[in-house]
């Protein structure tokens, strides 16, 4: 363990000795700045308020890969090792390509399918105070833990671990649409279950920290959409939710609701796309944004290109820039090689369910009781309680028995949405 931590430290400590003063304070001042010119592009969806912005980013990023080395790889990959570490654009590639093909097949049988959802009884009324209460009812059940954690309103829903003892998550609530802030309670709350679950005695060291984004975001995924728009999770939570809101919910049956919850159709804005959608817009914004730090992409193509790879995934063409390429934060605040941790999450957390499923005695019957508590716990031993002691890369080749692949995910997806569209 002990080397664990030298590993770590002595990690970051190179990272940040190769990164010059001067770099380091231009990549700041630039990205406060590229910030407000972003918020103002995408609000009049001007692109060229943008551009020099983004221009002088992507410089600013090469020549910070330049200082941080790449081996014998592509200056991406020592962008993408801050959010990944040890996992190459390579890597990414061999696992994006055959997830791609598959999803976009997916996908096109799905919009061929003769059914479709009623997805108008999720914006009927959902009083703010039942939300708030049925949400945290959820949050708490699952397993959050809310003697060492709180949830409160913000904007930005977001989980930020301060400590041991002190996870905090935020939500907000719309009246009229009930999976914004309840799938993002889970989500969150899946982030918070990460954080609590963390060795609490080497807080402050890397033992004590989360392996990385993706595996981060594996653990909300997990909980949002492996468990929470799952049909055992409603088996458990579609009567009290009809006893929360029966105004809302009081006449839908169940298979309507749970229809209506996995809707499945192309949408121009990543936070609001679906399971199978979401890492179509994740794999168009990695093919940018290596393209972007090769020299392959100058900045002022990047609308024509966002726009010409939309459609060509999603078969609709985003009707403006502030719903195409304008629409993300993560490029004006230099978060470049971010993007892909989101979509690693989703493979992760597809990898790590179907083994609990393999592992537990009869997972779909306890969730269907709203028994959490084993899930949970599989977690916190298999992955939370190691820290950062392991890459990402391993953590999965020793929970699962098999290094991370497209498999599970589409296996899942496949099964879901296959029994729900009738594919
Ligand atoms: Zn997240």
């Amino acid at each position: 363990p002990a080397a664990v931590n030298v590993r770590e430290v002595r990690r970051d400590y190179n990272r940040s000795t190769k990164l010059s003063r001067e770099l380091v304070e231009e990549l700041s001042r630039v990205c406060s700045l590229a910030q407000q010119a972003w918020v103002e592009a995408r609000k009049t969806s001007t692109f060229a308020t943008f551009q020099p912005w983004l221009e002088k980013i992507v410089a600013l990023k090469r020549e910070e890969a330049q200082a941080i080395g790449f081996g014998g790889g592509v200056p991406y990959d020592a962008l993408l090792d801050n959010y990944e570490p040890g996992v190459t654009a390579a890597n990414v590639q061999n696992w994006f390509t055959p997830l791609r093909d598959e999803l976009v097949k997916l996908l096109n049988e799905i919009k061929g399918s003769s059914r479709a959802p009623d997805v108008t009884l999720l914006t009927r009324l959902y009083p703010v105070d039942a939300q708030r209460s049925f949400s945290t009812y959820a949050a708490r059940r699952i397993g959050f833990d809310f003697k060492c954690g709180r949830l409160d309103e913000a904007h930005h829903p977001f989980c930020s671990g301060l400590g041991p003892g002190d996870t905090r998550l935020t939500t907000r609530y719309d009246p009229h649409h009930f999976p914004g802030a309840f799938f993002g309670t889970l989500h969150e709350a899946g982030h918070g279950i990460y954080d609590q679950g963390l060795p609490a005695a080497a807080f402050g060291a890397p033992l004590g920290q989360a392996v990385s984004l993706g595996i981060h975001e594996s653990q909300s995924r997990l909980w949002e959409n492996f468990v929470g728009r799952s049909r055992p999770f409603w088996n458990c939570f579609y009567t009290p939710a009809q006893a929360v809101f029966p105004q809302a919910l009081g006449d839908v049956p169940f298979e309507d609701f749970y229809f209506a919850i996995n809707d499945v159709r192309p949408s121009f804005i990543r936070v609001e796309a679906d399971e199978v959608t979401y890492n179509l817009h994740i794999m168009l914004r990695f093919e940018l944004e290596q393209k972007l730090v090769a020299g392959d992409l100058k900045p002022a193509d990047v609308p024509g290109v966002w726009n010409e790879t939309f459609t060509r995934y999603f078969g609709i063409t985003p009707p403006n820039d502030s719903q195409g390429c304008l629409q993300d934060i993560h490029w004006s605040g230099g978060g470049i090689g971010y993007f892909p941790t989101y979509a690693l999450g989703n493979m992760f957390a597809a990898q790590f369910f179907s083994t609990a499923t393999r592992d537990l005695d009869d997972l779909p019957g306890l969730i269907s009781k709203g028994e959490f508590a084993p899930l949970k716990e599989w977690l916190n031993e298999k992955i939370h309680r190691h820290g950062k002691e392991f890459r990402s890369q391993d953590l999965v080749q020793r929970v699962t028995g098999e290094p991370l692949s497209h498999r599970a995910l589409v296996a899942h997806l496949r099964n879901k949405f296959g029994e729900l569209y009738g594919l």
